[in-house]
């Protein structure tokens, strides 16, 4: 590279950091101004400029920037001011930047494959400049967030969510690809919209969308081998559960929308009982909303019921799920239960409402994930207070106007006596003199560390016992003072140690049954995952120079 390139180029840009011997090697001398920043310098500087913008959608535009200009600035700045920057690259405000998306595209940050491109997907593969993938992100768009089909402006997410891959569990930024498939939109606002960026057509379905799912599949083998991970990412119900049955075994591959979610869900669960002081098996859950969320959580659940040495039709039973219909009920006169969900449809006459469930069910545990915000209405926040010492309410719909209900409605509602937790940030609440923190049941706490997990070990296949075991690592990580003060999860702070965490207990058990690729087997699993991660340090730009005698 000449010197202006490596001014140019965002992995290897250091801007003012630059010495001026540097400056001077590289032929790049006077075309900064002459203060030379160390890093820490810089990273106060990006924060004094994230602060002086307002608008939610300008920080994010200035992060984008900040990665277009100088990446390890930008993954400095990331893990230094988590809370601030977790929220803008990712929900709530990357629903608003997808949204926007066609007003935010600025330059190429991922991969857009179109229905178009069929019979040439590889060859759009191989115009990505980086050779050695090893995680793809990718959606259709179809189910962003809460926010339903954004098309080809989903893009947004998977950018967002490799981010988060590099931030909190080191995995190298040119090993991370985010791909979009754009088969169209039957979102009616965006195919009138003059700024929309992707196909204006309606969604291509049936066999042609499945032969190009697989054609995809295929090429991106072909192109970055067998272990390269893909991460499904905010697909329609329909295709999200199809396309995982199909390719879990053929494929490095799973769903965060249904897997890691379920993971996330379950670790919280899992960290609640050290504040309920029972077992998940004694627990009754209602669930609002029969999705790829909440079904992925209670497959999970009964998982990890079995695991306490629950049967597996017991498990079932204290389970019970809240569709668009009502209550999932053997011979429901609606209908509507198919698929996994038949797994929980209970011998009880039916429910049309939610409230009506709480009240007669009597949960301990309420999971919302139905992309209906305002669904946890006070009646049943205080139903659950009513039934319960300790009811655990969990408010999953993204992004937060999504929200079944704030964290304030849930513990004014409880008397402060709920364990709450949400998928968008909430700001702690203080009720009677107590500061209460809610937790966030943020998938950021697993799929990062799966996926180093996976890449580490050469793992093939990503299973549910991955899973459950990620689960565990974050409820372990859970400490008293965490609990103290409400929170059953770790706080982001501490992300980055659980994917260590979970990625070297997805190394230990890769090893042991014999799943690994990576050879020879590293003997201390955890430094070897640590010598593995980005190191957001800066490299010297010019060769350490020494003197050699005259021959
Ligand atoms: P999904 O697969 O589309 O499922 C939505 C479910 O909600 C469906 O079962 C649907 O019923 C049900 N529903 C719709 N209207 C309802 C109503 N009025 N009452 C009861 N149920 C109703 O979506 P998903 O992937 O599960 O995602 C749902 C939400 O969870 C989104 O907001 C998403 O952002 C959030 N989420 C959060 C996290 C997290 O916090 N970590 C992770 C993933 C997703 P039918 O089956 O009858 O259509
Ligand atoms: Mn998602």
């Amino acid at each position: 590279e000449s010197g202006l390139d490596r001014l140019k180029s965002p992995g290897l840009n250091k801007g003012l950091a630059f010495s001026i011997e540097e400056r001077q090697a590289l032929g790049i001398h006077g075309l900064l101004p002459p203060r030379v920043k160390t890093q820490d310098e810089q990273v106060q500087h990006c924060k004094l400029c994230l602060d002086r913008l307002d608008d939610p959608l300008n920080k994010y535009l200035y992060l984008m920037g900040l990665l277009d200009r100088n990446e390890k600035l930008f993954y400095r700045v990331a893990k230094e001011f988590l809370s601030d920057i977790m929220p803008l690259v990712y929900t709530p405000v990357v629903g608003l930047a997808c949204q926007n998306f066609g007003l935010v595209f600025r330059r190429p940050r991922g991969l857009f494959i179109t229905i178009y491109d069929k019979g040439h997907v590889y060859e759009v593969l191989k115009n990505w400049p980086e050779t050695d993938v090893r995680v793809i992100v990718v959606t259709d768009g179809e189910r962003i967030l809460g926010l339903g089909d954004l098309g080809a402006c989903g893009m947004g997410i998977p950018v967002g969510k490799l981010s988060l891959y590099t931030a909190l569990a080191g995995i190298k930024p040119h090993q991370c690809l985010p791909i979009t498939i754009d088969v169209g939109t039957n979102n009616e606002q965006f195919l009138k919209d003059p700024l929309y960026i992707g196909l204006k057509q309606n969604r291509v379905r049936g066999q042609e969308y499945d032969d190009f799912l697989d054609e995809f599949m295929e090429a991106v083998v072909q192109r970055f081998g067998q272990n390269c991970l893909i991460q499904f990412e905010d697909f329609g119900n329909a295709n999200a559960f199809r396309l995982l049955e199909k390719y879990r075994n053929l494929y490095c591959t799973f769903n965060d929308d249904i897997q890691g979610t379920a993971s996330v869900a379950v670790a919280g669960l899992l960290a609640s009982l050290k504040l309920t002081k029972k077992r998940l098996s004694d627990n009754v859950i209602v669930f609002q909303g029969a999705g790829e969320a909440n079904l992925g959580i209670a497959q999970l659940c009964t998982m990890a019921m079995v695991a306490e040495g629950t049967s597996e039709a017991d498990a079932r039973s204290k389970i019970w799920m809240v569709d668009s219909k009502g209550l999932i009920v053997k011979d429901r006169p609606e209908g509507g239960i198919t698929g996994h969900k038949a797994h929980y449809a209970q011998n009880h006459a039916p429910i049309r409402t939610l409230t009506e469930v709480v009240k007669q069910v009597k949960p301990s545990i309420l999971i919302g994930a139905a992309a209906i915000g305002g669904a946890f209405t006070e009646e049943i926040l205080l139903e659950m207070a009513k039934n319960n010492k300790q009811p655990v309410i969990f408010a999953l719909s993204n992004p937060t106007h999504k929200a079944e209900c704030t964290a304030e409605e849930a513990y004014k509602a409880t008397n402060g006596t709920c364990v709450f937790a949400s998928g968008s940030p909430f700001d702690p609440v203080t009720i009677n003199g107590k500061t209460l923190v809610p937790g966030q049941g943020n998938n950021a706490y697993i799929f990062p560390g799966v996926g180093l997990g996976a890449i580490c070990a050469g793992i093939k296949n990503i299973s549910e016992e991955h899973f459950l075991m990620a689960a565990e690592a974050v409820a372990s990580m859970v400490t008293q003072a965490d609990l103290d003060q409400g929170s059953i999860y770790p706080p982001l702070s501490k992300i980055t140690e659980c994917s260590v965490r979970i990625a070297t207990k997805l190394l230990e058990y890769a090893y042991a049954k014999g799943n690994a690729s990576v050879f020879p087997e590293p003997e201390d699993k955890e430094s070897f995952v640590r010598a593995q991660m980005y190191n957001t340090d800066y490299v010297p730009a010019i060769p350490n120079l020494y003197s050699f005698p005259k021959l």
